[in-house]
């Protein structure tokens, strides 16, 4: 893998200087050190980016057959899985994330995504029938640092599907991967200024959401954030879909089988450091068996291996920047104070780099804030319940609604708790699992509109005469 010493941005087709001049250095989480110098677009750059796309969405994206596009799209997805261990440990240097998922979870899944919206690219007419879909126009996207490439793939495959063009704005700390990405266009054909790349800080989101000439807003992040950008745009005609956070609650019940459910509960909120808007940060357990769960979670959490996100054996990997850590420093003093009680396996930190050890809370209350607020780090607050319909009062007592989990034999069971949970995603049985064609999106304040899915299409569209029916 070869790296720039500086970067610019990703305009037209072509590298360019950044007009604001700026230039700030993004940092491997694990060891602290400078990877590259990444370009921080200012408002000259953001419209300099929206002219670009509005260019190639007149001149011919947005009236190309649907069968064209999809070659492209299918060329991204090829060229994505060819070059394959080359993202994975960008993603890891540059985000922390361990390269055992970054290989098999977020470089195959975002490839996946170009895949399955190729395929939509000419069957529109079929998706949405007597609806006439027609592309809204110029796309502005900004995305977190979570998960780099795949929400980069979950924002710009369905929009090079429907015939739109974009802007994107990747995270601060983890660029990298968005950078290389623009290679990947290349290599594809795509036509210049299809897809265009500006970085930088929360400034350039800013002036990209509120610029006059974008028609649709794709926004993943934080609640706080999203709500910012609702303010931003109101009382203009832009379309927006805002993916927020969560507070999942991972529900197990006493038929469950407890070793698989100690495996999803591990999966739920110890993979990708438990930066996941949909990790299941709430463990509901039943009473009956909560002493075993217990003794065998905290057993399992033993056996996790924390430190150097480039070794392939590692299980949880740095924490994604200092900003971040000092957060969930905080709330972890915070669940101590109100009188929770933690515990953290013992396991040895790296001396370089942000490293945050596994960590449950016991004993906790539903009003303390572990409890209630998003920590978005490796962090698991359990409580419990008697009943089913006690489950369901607790799991929905959030402000949030992103994601759900059950552990049950019964699939009955599932049923009736999934009808009942307000949260978008709801597993059975099993816990962060992704797939393109699955939708993906909020309740409450975890936001609105879904990407993944045919329903991930409606909105990069307009239709005809016809009112929407989702998406704002
Ligand atoms: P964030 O602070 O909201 O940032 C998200 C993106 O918005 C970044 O690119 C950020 O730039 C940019 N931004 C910041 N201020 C902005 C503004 N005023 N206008 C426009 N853009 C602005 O969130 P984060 O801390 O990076 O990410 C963690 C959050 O994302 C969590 O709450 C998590 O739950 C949520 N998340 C949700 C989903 C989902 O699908 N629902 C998926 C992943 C993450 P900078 O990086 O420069 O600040
Ligand atoms: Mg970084």
């Amino acid at each position: 893998m070869q790296l720039e010493e500086r970067y610019g941005l990703f305009i037209g087709g072509e590298w360019v200087e950044p007009r604001s001049g700026e230039y700030q250095p993004t940092v491997s989480p694990a060891t602290e050190e400078p990877l590259a110098e990444v370009a921080y677009g200012g408002a000259e750059d953001v419209d300099f980016a929206v002219g670009a796309a509005r260019e190639a969405f007149s001149n011919g994206w947005s009236s190309l057959p649907g069968s064209e596009r999809a070659k492209y799209i299918f060329r991204i997805a090829r060229v994505l899985q060819e070059r394959s261990r080359e993202f994975a440990v960008l993603e890891s240097l540059d985000g922390g994330k361990p390269i055992r998922e970054s290989r098999d979870v977020d470089v195959p899944l975002a490839a996946a995504h170009f895949f399955y919206y190729a395929g939509w690219a000419d069957k529109l007419e079929y998706a949405f029938p007597n609806r006439r879909p027609q592309p809204v126009g110029v796309a502005a996207q900004i995305i977190p640092w979570n998960f780099p490439l795949l929400m980069l793939a979950w924002k710009v495959a369905p929009a090079l599907a429907t015939g739109n063009t974009v802007v994107l704005k990747p995270a601060e700390t983890t660029p990298l991967t968005a950078l290389l990405f623009c290679d990947v266009l290349r290599q594809a054909g795509l036509p210049p200024g299809v897809v265009n790349i500006v970085t930088g800080d929360g400034r350039a989101g800013a002036e990209l959401v509120k610029h006059p000439d974008v028609d649709k807003v794709a926004f993943t992040g934080s609640t706080e954030v999203g709500k910012a950008i609702q303010r931003a745009i109101a009382g203009t005609n832009k379309k927006l879909t805002l993916e927020l956070g969560g507070k999942a609650a991972n529900v197990i019940f006493d038929d469950a089988a407890l070793d698989q459910a100690v495996e999803g509960i591990v999966n739920g909120i110890y993979f990708n450091q438990g930066h996941v808007c949909c990790a299941g940060s709430r463990l509901l357990v039943q009473e009956s068996i909560y002493e075993p769960v217990i003794a065998k979670l905290k057993r399992r959490m033993g056996t996790l291996r924390v430190g150097d996100p480039l070794d392939k054996n590692t299980d949880v990997g740095a924490i994604n920047s200092k900003e971040q850590l000092d957060r969930i420093q905080e709330l972890v003093a915070a669940g101590e104070a109100e009188g929770a009680e933690i515990y953290q396996p013992p396991c040895r930190l790296p001396e370089k780099g942000w490293f945050f050890a596994p960590t449950v809370f016991t004993n906790v209350a539903q009003s303390y804030r572990i409890a209630q607020e998003e920590i978005f780090g490796p962090v698991l607050s359990v409580l419990t319940f008697r009943t089913p319909e006690e489950a369901v009062e607790k799991a929905n007592n959030t402000a949030y609604g992103l994601s759900a989990g059950i552990w049950t034999e019964k699939g009955s069971r599932i049923l009736y708790m999934a009808s009942r949970l307000r949260a978008g995603v709801v597993w059975g049985n099993t816990f962060n699992r992704f797939d393109p064609a699955s939708p993906f999106g909020g309740f409450k304040e975890s936001g609105f509109g879904r990407e993944g899915g045919l329903q991930g299409l409606e909105p990069y569209l307009d239709f005809e005469g016809k009112p929407e029916s989702f998406g704002g």
